[in-house]
């Protein structure tokens, strides 16, 4: 048990006992951690404990167990992801990969600055499939897979065009198709792009315009990979995998 001052994101809450609530936060300095509120909606936090939020919090931070809160200051709201539904439903994802990504309690500074940051540039209304596509490819690595796009799995050439191999975990260029009957058959631009995703860095995002055929086939061509070797269903991804469909209803009804 420690007091403590911390940067932190409220994940998600739900409500516990009549009164009361479990809010998760990723906090920057001590990982994912479950608060308890007692008298949530008499507490003079709850407007700060939105999904979204993020803010400066003083409590005390319990290793095995719920944490308390003593203070909250510094509140941040994403005013963009609170108001625009399809924003906030990759925003959701986002938060929601996060959650199963890394264990609770587990420090993980980068990984909560790469969120905020992601979160910033979806507020701002950047393109948020990319931002999305770059955060899935990155956050791989937290799930325990690293693949390298950026060269043939045989010969390590880097400047031909390449296909994925899920045999070989890997790529493989034009002249090493032959090795894998099964090869994906994507388009080599695909892999370029998630070579370029896998490296880019959020802070520094140069303007990004892709086609909406290069866009789809992308996100056809990630979750194959979430599919194939991450393997967790969260919510938020099934709306936006509808969310197309839904466009298009709510243009009809203009
Ligand atoms: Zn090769």
């Amino acid at each position: 048990m420690k007091n403590a001052e911390t940067r932190g994101l409220v994940l998600f809450s739900r409500n516990y006992r009549e009164q009361d609530k479990l809010v998760k936060i990723f906090t920057e300095s001590f990982g994912k951690r479950m608060f308890f509120v007692k008298n949530a909606s008499k507490s003079k936090f709850s407007s700060s404990l939105q999904n979204f939020t993020q803010l400066d919090l003083l409590g005390t931070i319990n290793d095995d167990g719920l944490s308390f809160i003593a203070d909250i200051s510094e509140t941040t709201i994403y005013k963009h992801i609170n108001t625009d539904i399809f924003a906030q439903a990759y925003a959701s994802y986002l938060i929601g990969l996060v959650d199963v990504a890394i264990a609770d309690n587990q420090y993980d500074r980068s990984l909560y600055g790469f969120l905020i940051k992601a979160l910033e540039l979806i507020d701002k209304e950047v393109d948020m499939a990319i931002i999305t596509n770059i955060f899935e490819l990155q956050v791989m690595s937290r799930f325990g897979i690293q693949i390298d796009f950026g060269q043939c799995a045989f010969c390590h050439r880097t400047d031909l065009p390449m296909d994925f191999s899920y045999q070989y975990n890997g790529c493989l260029c034009r002249d090493h198709f032959d090795k894998d009957l099964t090869r994906v058959h994507v388009d080599p631009n695909i892999i370029f792009l998630c070579h370029t995703f896998m490296a880019i860095e959020l802070s520094q995002l140069p303007s990004l315009k892709l086609s909406d055929e290069l866009k789809l086939k992308l996100r056809q061509f990630i979750d194959g990979l979430y599919e194939h070797y991450i393997g967790v269903q969260i919510k938020a991804k099934k709306f936006i995998d509808g969310m197309d469909s839904w466009a298009d209803i709510m243009k009809d009804n203009r």
